[in-house]
């Protein structure tokens, strides 16, 4: 590539510039780093048109994300479809709502596969052999398909407790999967030991400014798929808070580089109740975080008692006029079963979340009923099916026989539940 759209890191409190190596907290005041763009050079090449020619995948924005060269890693990531959801709008009461799609995520089902394709690419990039992480399981699952398929070595640690379809999913790609006792924290706290000892790319710790960046295409996307315009309203589950804070920013810039025009946009965060450490924050009005240090709730994916970016995620939702939710379990289960019956989508236990707290939102009025809202629906339900056992019931078991079925039909026409 002739131009240079990215060359360094900047702190997001103090904008002193670091080079853009592994590394992600100014020493000054510890703040976050962030990738710095040359939005000039960038708004010289990059147009609608061009990013429309370009193949279906998350890189169709390439200019915009933190790699110098071509990606290598995770090339078809990305443009999930944007599905617009009547059925699941007229039952949570608003006149628009579109669900982003992410459970059909490649390769993983989930949007991981988004900030994974970003690091791995960048790790290659400054010479790594090792790449890691510290996740609740979607992440693990995203290091070792995309660094198995780079053929990079990888280490992915994760709390003992997770679901089973999360671990097999890690196992498969023959990566190295070590269970922690503990909470997700303290699987964080020894990574960045590790990564200091060992040296290794953990995409979430010392090559975080890089993997954050690969959240903002989920933003791009919806506003391409709306027809180059910002959604009203966007509501987003929330783990560390990145995901948010990135959607904010891809608006910002799009509307910067003038492919959408400028337009007042709300962003809400969902969470559940059993960790919520943002949304708690957020209603008590405050952008203090009071750590949650025994998370306990069926969402684990979403389970950071720490957030790391929750401070900011609470200022993108105040700035924009947005509001925070959560959601019990129960709440949680409903969500995923309100998706699945009204638009046939099935998400894991952060999907449900942001459903329930999107009904609740509006049911609050922060969400006007004429309004139109955007649902970030972020993994698939198959990684998570125990958070479902024992709340669906059971199929109806017969004999091969059409007796036997008629039986069973007249049974449920009885009770109301067949249409025939
Ligand atoms: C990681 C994750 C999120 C949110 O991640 P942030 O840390 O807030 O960026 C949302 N949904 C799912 C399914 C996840 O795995
Ligand atoms: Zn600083």
């Amino acid at each position: 590539m002739a131009e240079k759209f990215f060359s360094k890191l900047k702190c997001r409190e103090c904008g002193r510039t670091y080079p853009a190596q592994a590394i992600h907290v100014c020493e000054f005041d510890f703040g976050p780093l962030e990738a710095d763009y040359d939005y000039k050079a960038i708004g010289s090449v990059l147009t609608r048109k061009l990013i429309e020619s370009r193949g279906d995948s998350m890189w169709r924005y390439r200019e915009l994300l933190p790699i110098e060269g071509e990606p290598t890693v995770g090339k078809q990531v990305g443009f999930t479809p944007l599905v617009k959801a009547d059925r699941l709008a007229k039952a949570i009461g608003v006149k628009a709502c579109y669900v982003k799609n992410d459970t059909v995520n490649h390769p993983t089902l989930s949007f991981k596969d988004r900030v994974v394709a970003v690091a791995l690419s960048r790790a290659r990039e400054l010479g790594f052999k090792v790449v890691a992480c510290a996740s609740t399981g979607n992440l693990a699952n995203s290091v070792a398909a995309n660094a198995a398929s780079a053929g990079l070595e990888s280490w992915v640690l994760i709390p003992a407790d997770l679901e089973q379809n999360k671990v097999m999913n890690s196992l498969v790609y023959g990566t190295n999967v070590v269970g922690i006792e503990g909470a997700y924290d303290a699987v964080n706290r020894l990574c960045s030991e590790i990564a200091g000892k060992y040296g290794w790319g953990f995409v979430n710790v010392n090559l975080r400014p890089y993997y954050a960046e690969g959240s903002k295409t989920v933003g791009y996307e919806v506003m391409e798929q709306l027809g180059w315009r910002i959604p009203r309203h966007t509501v987003v589950c929330m783990a560390s808070g990145s995901l948010l804070t990135k959607i904010d920013k891809s608006y910002k810039e799009f509307t910067q580089l003038g492919f959408v025009e400028k337009s007042p946009f709300v962003i809400h965060g969902a969470q559940a109740t059993g960790c919520n450490p943002i949304s708690a924050a957020r209603k008590g009005g405050t952008d203090l975080i009071r750590p949650v240090p025994h998370p306990k709730t069926i969402a684990k994916s979403l389970a950071i008692g720490t957030p790391a970016d929750g401070y900011y995620a609470v200022k993108s939702m105040s700035r924009t006029g947005g509001w925070a939710e959560d959601a019990t379990d129960e709440e949680i289960i409903e969500g995923i079963q309100l998706l699945a019956e009204t638009e046939g989508i099935f998400a894991e236990t952060a999907g449900g979340v942001t459903v329930a707290c999107a009904k609740k939102l509006v049911e609050t009025g922060k969400i006007p009923h004429d309004e139109e809202v955007v649902l970030c629906i972020t993994g698939h339900g198959l990684k998570t099916v125990e958070a479902l056992s024992g709340h669906l019931g059971s199929p109806s078991k017969i004999k091969p026989s059409l007796k036997d079925f008629d039986a069973l039909l007249s049974s449920k026409l009885v009770k109301g539940h067949a249409k025939v």
